[in-house]
This record gives structure tokens, C-alpha cells and sequence, in this order.
């Protein structure tokens, strides 16, 4: 008998239709010989609509009260799939976070998970019952509710399907798997049959919102079986999983974009060393996180630091800067909240040269101007004006024909 984690996301169980729909495929999966446990996330739209009321009382709300906010749509979710489970005849049981244990540290909005405690879940299945549990949230030492960051629900299928040793963990979503790009904005994206853990983890961080990246990195990290598929259709979807020979005559599999950040650029900085430091110092010390940085000199001695923030720090590090700007006698702080990164993503990159200067010729061609560059071993990122965005990702997965031949 396997042991299997489905997660199901906020559209899938967006309304009571739908909600029915889910406890008929869970009953199904059950019935050919399945142990269960089910992770759902609050219906769609749900946990922005409690941000909005929470904003609308405080700029800043509380992070602990916000997190015990948040925590309720899964709440909502869980309970309404154990009863319509048991309409149809399956009892199910129900735990939010706390209930199960899920333990985490104390960063309220971000938390991580720490440890699982399996005894009520191991309890339910062997009831014969299907557990079902909240996602999304936990539990501190102290006995604070917590949540996991956007997305988070994805994580929580993931630890528990580690926890249990499951035999695979199934992200249920309104997508069929993963694809060579988000398929609403590059409409013959392809679905990927498997991609490595690796490569799924740099799409997922560099803006491929249909995994939150914690989730690949406990898959990775404790080798989960995983999968993406479709709540709504039957198909075997994406297997996210360790590269095998195969898999490395792809040279790429992904594109990725991200709107999520902004630009920063100090300008006339005196090239001396220890600036770099004096600037991303108070910046990190502020608990801002830093993506790309450039840095360019020129021919009088000054030089001109760029860097990217997430777009909702950008105020907070534009003020720091204007500070230390004072400090180094720097000239000028600009900022452009426009922009947008766009990335290539393969694991066969490691053996092909040419990937980056076919990618700047695709661009060019285009007429898109590329402002950064970075790279790694498995993928190429640009930052380019946001309005071009759409335009670039389609120009790049047409330039590596990815859909036909993923890269090939
Ligand atoms: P859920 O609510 O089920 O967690 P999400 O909205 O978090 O679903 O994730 C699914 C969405 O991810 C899809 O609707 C799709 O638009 C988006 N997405 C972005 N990049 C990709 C990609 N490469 N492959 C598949 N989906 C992607
Ligand atoms: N409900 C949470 C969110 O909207 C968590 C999740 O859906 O995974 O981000
Ligand atoms: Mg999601």
C-alpha cells in the first residue's frame, strides 16, 4: 500500500463545485489502494482578501496577528474538504498546523519549518480515515500560529511527505505540470514530462510561481518524489526528480521571469576598497535581500554600483542609500521600479558554449536592451525594461525552440 501526499492549491478548491470535485478524486486515488494524507490551501483569492482587510486597518500590520488571520482560510479549506469527504461515505479527519504539530521558528510571514510530529497523522490512517491538513502554516515553541510565506502550502506537502517517507508527493494545480514557460503568457509552452531538482529550484527562484522554491529544496534535500499535475484533468504531469544521462541532451528546459524587483544604482562612488561593503552592509543589516549587483568603473576613479532589491523593499534600501550616499560623497541614487528578470534554465548548459550570446542575439534582434547580466553554472539572467517582458520570454522560447523540441 503506497503512502501518498496531495496537495491541492486555491483554485482547486475555490468553490464547493470544485471542493466536490477534489474529495471525488481523493475518494478515487483512496480507492485504488492509497493511504492519504491531503494538504490544502485557502480557496482562491482568500488569503489576498484577508491581507486587504489587515492593511485596511494598519499600513504595518502585526505579524503575529497577521499570520493567525492568514492561518484561517486553510482552516476554512480543510474542514470543508473533510465533509464533503464524508458526504460521499470517506471520513476524513482534519488538523490545522498546530493540531498536527508542524513545528517552526518564530519568523512570523516567513516561517521554517523545523520538525513533524507524525502521531495524529499516522493515527487517522490507521483509523482508515484520510488525514487532511492545513498547509501553509504551523506552529512556534511557544505556541504562536505561524504561516510559510506565499505559496507555502506547497511546502507543507512536501515536509510532510518527507516526515512520512511517502512514496510521492503530488501538487494537484490549474496547470497540467510544468512548463517550458508559464504557459499564460507563452500560449505553446510546452509540459515538461521531468526536470531535475536543480533546475526546478532556479526556475522556482528566479520567478516560476507553480512551485514555492522551499518545497524543491526539501524534495531535494530528503530525494521526495514529486509531481505536478492537473486537479481538474487525468494525466501523469511533471516528475520532478535527480538528472539521469537523458535528461543532460537538453541544453535547456525553462524559461523564467520575474516582475518582483526593482533597480538601484549609486553613482560616482570613489573606487576605493571596502565600498561595496559599506554600501550592501546596512542594506543586509536593514534584512534586505540583494539579487544582482554590478559594479563599473570608469575613467576618473569613480564608479557606479547597481544592484536589485524585491520591489517591496525598494523605499526602504533607496532611503538607506540616500544615507550612505552622504557618507561616501557619491553624486547621484537612481532607482527604476520597471524592471523585470528574465532567465534561461538548463542543466545542459554545464557542456554547450554559445547559450548567452544567442540569448543577447535573440534580444537584440528584438530590439530589447539588456541593463544586468548574471550568470551561473545552469542558467542566464537578464534585467530588462518591464514592458518588454512578455515580449522577451516569447522571444527566447521560440529562439531555443522550445516548443517542439525542449531545447534540443
Ligand atoms: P496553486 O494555487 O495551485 O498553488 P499557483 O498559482 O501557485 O497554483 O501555480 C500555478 C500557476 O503557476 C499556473 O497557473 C501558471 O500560470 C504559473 N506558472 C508560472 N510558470 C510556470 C511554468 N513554468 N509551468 C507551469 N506553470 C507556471
Ligand atoms: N494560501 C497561501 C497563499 O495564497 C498559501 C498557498 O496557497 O500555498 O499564498
Ligand atoms: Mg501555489
Amino acid at each position: 500500500m503506497a503512502l501518498i501526499v496531495m496537495k491541492f492549491g486555491g483554485t482547486s478548491v475555490g468553490n464547493v463545485e470544485r471542493i466536490r470535485n477534489v474529495a471525488a478524486r481523493v475518494i478515487r486515488t483512496q480507492q485504488a489502494g492509497h493511504r492519504l494524507v491531503v494538504v490544502v490551501s485557502a480557496m482562491s483569492g482568500e488569503t489576498d482578501r484577508l491581507l486587504t482587510l489587515a492593511k485596511d486597518l494598519s499600513s504595518t500590520p502585526n505579524s503575529r496577528e497577521l499570520d493567525v488571520l492568514l492561518a484561517t482560510g486553510e482552516q476554512a479549506s480543510m474542514a470543508l474538504l473533510s465533509i464533503a469527504l464524508e458526504e460521499k461515505g470517506h471520513p476524513g479527519r482534519s488538523y490545522t498546523g498546530g493540531q498536527v504539530r508542524i513545528l517552526t521558528d518564530s519568523a512570523f510571514n516567513k516561517a521554517r519549518i523545523l520538525e513533524i510530529d507524525k502521531e495524529n497523522i499516522l493515527n487517522t490512517l490507521d483509523e482508515g480515515r484520510i488525514a487532511i491538513v492545513a498547509g501553509f502554516q504551523g506552529v512556534d515553541q511557544a505556541g504562536n500560529i505561524t504561516t510559510l510565506g506565499r505559496g507555502g502550502s506547497d511546502t507543507t506537502a512536501v515536509a510532510i511527505a518527507a516526515a512520512l517517507k511517502a512514496d510521492e508527493c503530488r501538487i494537484y494545480t490549474d496547470v497540467d505540470g510544468v512548463y517550458t514557460a508559464d504557459p499564460r503568457i507563452v500560449p505553446d509552452a510546452r509540459r515538461l514530462d521531468r526536470i531535475t531538482y536543480e533546475e526546478m529550484l532556479e526556475m522556482a527562484s528566479l520567478g516560476s510561481k507553480v512551485l514555492q522554491i522551499r518545497s524543491v529544496e526539501f524534495a531535494q534535500k530528503y530525494h521526495v518524489p514529486l509531481r505536478v499535475l492537473s486537479s481538474l484533468e487525468e494525466g501523469t504531469g511533471t516528475i520532478i526528480c535527480d538528472e539521469d544521462e537523458n535528461m543532460e541532451q537538453v541544453v535547456i528546459s525553462g524559461i523564467a521571469h520575474n516582475r518582483d524587483e526593482a533597480k538601484l544604482t549609486m553613482k560616482g562612488v570613489p573606487d576605493k576598497p571596502g565600498v561595496a561593503y559599506k554600501i550592501l552592509g546596512p542594506i543586509a543589516e536593514a534584512n534586505v535581500e540583494v539579487d544582482m549587483i554590478v559594479q563599473n568603473v570608469a575613467a576618473d576613479k569613480t564608479t557606479d554600483f547597481t544592484f536589485t532589491v524585491h520591489r517591496n523593499d525598494f523605499k526602504k534600501a533607496r532611503k538607506i542609500l540616500e544615507e550612505i550616499a552622504k557618507q561616501l560623497g557619491a553624486t547621484e541614487i537612481s532607482g527604476d521600479e520597471r524592471i523585470a528578470k528574465l532567465s534561461l534554465v538548463g542543466v545542459g548548459m554545464r557542456s554547450h558554449a554559445g547559450i548567452a550570446s544567442k540569448m543577447f542575439g535573440a534580444l537584440a534582434e528584438e530590439g530589447i536592451n539588456i541593463q544586468m547580466i548574471s550568470t551561473s553554472e545552469i542558467k542566464i539572467s537578464v534585467v530588462i525594461d518591464e514592458k518588454y517582458i512578455e515580449l522577451g520570454v516569447r522571444t527566447l522560447h521560440s529562439a531555443f525552440g522550445l516548443e517542439s523540441t525542449a531545447g534540443k
